[in-house]
């Protein structure tokens, strides 16, 4: 098997409630779906259903990692935060940034999310797979270092990436962030650094609305080193591989990477509830295959995809049945049930239009 699926059940039991009906949640008592909250364990769980129910599994390589360590933790996060979110965590939970509230046990759960993403990437490059999927949750993009925010409580990618850097085991890394909403996190932790590429394809001013500008390009050692590509609400599925195509996968290719993370949201598709973008299933399905396709080109295929938002329960399984179907190479398909009427929705000719001139503007002022 060439194909790591990289997850652990305690990823699902990540609630903000504090409550099981009546009962206090602790121990074995399964925290109750969010109250309120779009973030639930359901989008991430029917993904994993869906792969098991199509028998998509059996031909991944399902395994689970160790939870980050204190000092996995320490090469991206200040001491005191990583104190005080501990602290709150055994006390029984609470709110540590925008939209990050936790149950008890969710620093460990955080740390759990961290590992899976850690593992996937170490197994990558140490040459156990081909490429791997970490089925991540809390979700890692918007947390910088000592700021949550986004349902985000830890780093999970930086982390993941600090570690392999610490060991040895790569000296360039390109993140490539196709959740809907800016890879604030990442950008701010690597934005003065040269040997991470951090690329965002986003909607513009959705979150964090004052983030993700294109004249955001690094600093320091790390200029030109963060690319920002900024989308108009709206954009579909010939406008994410035209991005694709014209700034992310050029701007990977002449950083000549060890290997591809992505920051795997599936938010920018049609139905999402936290975003207004047009993605389908087959969108993720065909940018899969354009980041393999450059990967074998350039890094031997090595490719790591971090589970980040996506908060359709019926759609986000699907999308990842493409792309984790893509990246085994597998016959086994879960057809998308949307794909005729979506196909149907997607932008007319004159927004397209609209929205290619956008991508060419960016392309021209990065010389592409
Ligand atoms: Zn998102």
């Amino acid at each position: 098997m060439n194909t790591g699926f990289f997850w652990d059940e305690s990823c699902f039991w990540h609630g903000g409630g504090n409550y099981a009906s009546m009962m206090p949640v602790a121990g074995l008592v399964q925290p109750m779906v969010n109250g309120g909250l779009p973030e639930s364990p359901e989008s991430k769980r029917r993904l994993k259903n869906l792969l098991d129910m199509t028998g998509l599994s059996k031909e991944l390589a399902m395994q689970g990692a160790p939870r980050a360590s204190r000092e996995d933790l320490l090469r991206v996060h200040p001491a005191a935060f990583i104190d005080q979110f501990k602290a709150m965590s055994d006390a029984g939970g609470g709110e540590i940034g925008l939209r990050c509230p936790f149950g008890p046990g969710g620093f460990e759960i955080a740390a759990q999310s961290a590992g899976l993403a850690m593992g996937a990437l170490e197994a990558v490059l140490n040459g156990e797979l081909k490429n791997a999927y970490s089925l991540s949750r809390p979700p890692g993009h918007h947390c910088t270092r000592d700021e949550p925010m986004g349902f985000c409580l830890l780093a999970n990618i930086s982390i993941a990436i600090e570690a392999a850097l610490a060991k040895g085991l790569a000296k360039r890394v390109a993140v490539l962030d196709w959740d809907v909403h800016h890879g604030n996190g990442t950008e701010a932790i690597f934005y003065d650094r040269a040997d991470v590429l951090t690329i965002s394809m986003h909607q513009e001013n959705n979150f964090p609305v004052d983030k993700g500008a294109f004249e955001d390009r690094g600093e320091g050692a790390g200029e030109g080193f963060n690319v920002n590509v900024s989308l108009p609400g709206g954009a579909g599925h010939a406008s994410y591989l035209e991005a694709m195509d014209q700034i992310a996968l050029p701007q990977i290719r002449a950083f000549k990477p060890d290997v591809i993370i992505v920051a795997c949201g599936y938010d920018a598709a049609l139905i999402d509830p936290l975003a207004r973008m047009m993605a389908t299933v087959d969108t993720f399905r065909q940018m899969t295959r354009q980041v393999m396709a450059l990967a074998d080109e350039i890094c031997d295929g090595r490719v790591v995809m971090v589970h980040e938002g996506g908060y359709s329960e019926v759609y986000v399984p699907f999308c990842g049945h493409a792309v984790l179907q893509e990246m085994s190479g597998s016959d086994i398909d879960a057809p998308d049930p949307m794909a005729a009427l979506y196909e149907k929705r997607q932008p007319g000719e004159a927004h397209q239009r609209f929205v290619s001139g956008e991508i060419a503007k960016m392309r021209d002022a990065l010389d592409l």
